[in-house]
């Protein structure tokens, strides 16, 4: 029963400089097979011949074995007669120079370099550069592919020759390791002061006793510095703050380990699963009540970002010192993460103490990632270290296009075969640096992916950066503008899988609509060549433009005026006690004369106008703090069975319908006059959102018979929102999907231009190859 038989196997994906050949060898020979392996032009080709059981524990387990680091997009498998190999073999390779391999992102140190690194006897003990085949710098320091030490930012260090040695032999863990090294051969690392006098003495040891003493230190990362200081020194956070111009936004944190997080947050399975990836995350954690950790870290928030070390230098400075140290990108407001040496010296002056420098180049930034976990899934609020270059997959062969990407959050987007490669965060595109930061990458991403796309895609906000790159751009044939919340659900619908119509909702702060207003509480039915926009919350003027993104109250005045129109001065609600005369008067004028007063749908506008009503928030020191606050006050709600929603109307106006939340407002306002406790009416406020989205997908399920439903936008990063939607969606026989892959914000709008710029380009039937 048990005859011979030979099975030929073509293994696809990030399977090439991440020690893939020394695995199968290893592999085959432990189920007692013969045959060969070779990596090949498009991946690793593999023949193994034995008994039927061997071969099939071979060809079943496979992926489950194969090399951290790896990434297996799909395996080819035929079967073949036997032809009666001897041995196992690692055959010469066959890889054409010019032909696109997959290159893996930057991972976190694997436990074997951890326990050299920790172990006295050993050559590399202490050394902070240390890394093998299974971990360590990718993306960051690769220049262009294929992907060998000259194309990276290695290439100044000649490895010596116990290194050499490592580098040349098959079974050794560093096998073709690009970044390998030691402290005879490799980069090295020293530390400056504020003036930029070098420090003598042992650069790491210093620096773990400065941090000791509430001192700021700008250290040199894997993908850009960090600021860092001592998480359990208020002083020293609240210093930080200041000098980092960063009021109340949260700071990461990095925490030795899973065990020592556990003492200050609340940790899932998931969660656990997430922080011990090699993709090393940052992720959201709910605090428990007593925390060891400083107050200033992240005040008024409910969690706590939370990573653990990534890289040996991490391990190194923490190691027995610290049980927390706060860990925020290097930067200065809304400038992107510093990366190099002289970068960090010049625009983190001011604000490092001491810079902890080395000379490994960082080629390309990569800020750290965000995640949360939701319904069970690791979702992203920020995709990148740990997580580019990897693609989306799309499962259907797209045409090369490059698509732009949105103004804040800015990521861009290629494709190729039937993948869409979604960059690292490149940042809020509002200054030169991060304009240069996306080109580099546009650049950067066409060169190792082998692209170079006749067709570009942007969004129609005639102001963004991005998009007057696009439109003065000449090396493209298409142009594409995409609008963006038919982007958003696009996004979502591409890293879904979903290619027939959907009711899309796409609910965020701000976007440019077909129609010149500020569009962003929307239900889209869509697919990807074209969209119908069949309800949104009616316009409401934003006074002062702008300004009221960054001061929720003024859009509250918006609402109230609305409602009340100028009796609004006598309801005792305590935000407008609080706002001063002369300002209320001025923007009760802005709005009555319609200067500098967009009309605006936006959701986003429309939590954060609560969260200032209800006495929550009236001004943001970072983007969406209102609306964030405002969940947390409504989870904060245990007894939910008796809350019920508020009034609204949904007005069919010729095939559209509008959301009229006038009647809610009233009922919120006169519960907050008789002061009715804030969570509650927050609460209800969330259940009517999660009402009113319902509603109208079922009006609109009625009318096209359309069942699928997706949620994109930053909105619907709003946890208790989406778990109370999905779950009257699920009621009522929708499908709904969400976003995980990519963000939910403008993180994924890239995503959505490229999948819509491919339909359209198809359907027109123009040119571009595929
Ligand atoms: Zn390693
Ligand atoms: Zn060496
Ligand atoms: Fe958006």
């Amino acid at each position: 029963m048990n005859k011979k038989v030979r099975a030929r196997l073509l293994v696809y994906g990030v399977v090439q400089g991440v020690g893939f050949r020394p695995f199968v060898d290893r592999f085959a020979r432990e189920n007692r097979l013969t045959g060969w392996v070779l990596n090949a032009s498009s991946g690793v080709e593999i023949e193994v011949e034995g008994k039927r059981n061997d071969v099939k524990k071979f060809v079943d387990g496979f992926s489950e074995n194969a090399p951290p680091m790896s990434l297996i997009s799909h395996i080819d498998v035929s079967d073949l007669p036997p032809v009666g190999y001897k041995d196992f073999v690692i055959k010469k390779s066959i890889v054409q120079p010019q032909e696109f391999t997959l290159i893996s992102p930057d991972m976190a140190t694997c436990e074997d370099c951890l326990k050299e690194l920790q172990d006295p006897q050993d050559r590399r003990f202490g050394y902070p550069f240390i890394n093998c085949t299974n971990c360590g710098p990718r993306y960051t320091i690769i220049r262009d592919i294929p992907y060998d030490r000259s194309k990276t930012t290695m290439k100044k260090f000649v490895m010596c020759p116990a290194c050499q040695k490592e580098y040349k032999e098959i079974t050794n863990r560093r096998f073709h390791t690009q970044p390998n090294a030691c402290p005879d051969c490799g980069p090295k690392i020293w530390l400056l002061d504020s003036q930029g006098n070098e420090q003598a003495g042992d650069g790491i040891t210093k620096a773990k006793n400065l941090l000791s003493q509430g001192k700021i230190l700008a250290v040199k990362g894997l993908g850009g510095f960090h600021l860092v200081c001592d998480a359990q020194n208020e002083e020293a956070v609240k210093n930080l703050r200041q000098k980092k111009r960063r009021e109340e936004k949260p700071f990461a944190l990095m925490v030795y380990s899973l065990e020592k997080s556990k003492a200050f947050c609340f940790i899932s399975k998931e969660e656990e699963k997430s922080l011990l990836s090699i993709k090393r995350p940052i992720v959201l954690l709910k605090k428990k009540k007593a925390s060891p950790i400083a107050p200033s870290v992240a005040p008024r928030s409910q969690d706590l970002g939370v990573m653990l070390p990534y890289t040996p230098l991490h391990y190194l400075l923490m190691d027995g010192s610290y049980l927390a140290l706060v860990m925020t990108s290097g930067n200065i407001s809304q400038e992107p993460i510093v990366f190099s040496n002289e970068e960090a010296l010049e625009r983190l002056k001011g604000i490092a103490d001491y810079y902890l420098l080395h000379n490994r180049d960082i080629y390309t930034r990569s800020d750290d990632s965000v995640v949360y976990i939701a319904n069970k899934t690791e979702t992203m609020l920020r995709r990148s270290r740990g997580y580019c270059p990897l693609p989306i997959h799309l499962g259907y062969p797209v045409r090369h296009i490059l698509a732009c990407g949105a103004e804040l959050k800015n990521t861009i987007c290629l494709t190729r075969d039937k993948d869409a490669f979604v960059s690292q965060y490149i940042g809020d595109l509002e200054n030169l640096e991060a304009f240069n930061s996306f080109e580099h990458t546009i650049h950067k991403m066409k060169r190792i992916l082998k692209v170079n796309p006749r067709i570009i895609a942007y969004d129609m906000h005639p102001d963004y950066l991005s998009t007057k790159y696009a439109q003065e751009i000449s090396e493209y044939d298409i142009k594409i503008p995409v609008q963006h919340h038919h982007a958003h659900v696009a996004s979502c619908m591409a890293e879904n899988g979903l290619k027939k119509k959907v009711i899309g909702l796409a609910w965020d702060g701000t976007g440019y609509g077909e129609d010149g207003c500020v569009w962003g509480g929307e239900f889209l039915l869509a697919d990807f060549l074209s969209f119908e926009r069949k309800a949104f919350f009616s316009y409401l003027p934003m006074p002062g433009g702008e300004r009221a993104i960054k001061e929720p109250y003024r859009m509250a005045i918006s609402y109230l005026y609305q409602t009340f129109g100028d009796d609004l001065i006598d309801l005792a609600l305590p935000f407008l006690i609080q706002t001063d005369n002369k300002k209320l008067s001025a923007i009760l004028e802005t709005l009555k004369k319609g200067i500098n007063s967009p009309l605006t749908s936006s959701a986003g506008r429309f939590f954060e106008s609560i969260s200032s009503i209800v006495g929550v928030r009236n001004k943001n020191t970072f983007e969406g703090q209102a609306a964030i606050e405002l969940e947390y006050l409504a989870s904060s709600i245990q007894k939910r069975n008796n809350i019920s929603a508020y009034p609204y109307l949904i007005n069919q106006i010729d095939s559209q319908y509008q959301i009229d939340v006038t009647p809610m407002i009233k009922q919120i306002v006169k519960e907050s006059v008789n002061q009715k406790p804030s969570a509650g009416i927050a609460f209800a406020f969330h259940i009517t959102m999660a009402q009113i989205a319902l509603d109208v997908c079922r009006k609109i399920r009625e009318e096209c018979g359309i069942t699928s439903v997706v949620l994109s936008g930053g909105v619907f990063q709003n946890r208790l929102l989406v778990s109370l939607l999905t779950e009257r969606l699920d009621e009522q026989g929708f499908d709904y999907y969400i976003q995980q892959k990519v963000p939910a914000n403008d993180g994924g709008i890239s995503l959505g231009q490229a999948a819509i710029a491919h339909f359209k380009a198809t359907e027109a039937g123009s040119g571009g190859s595929t």
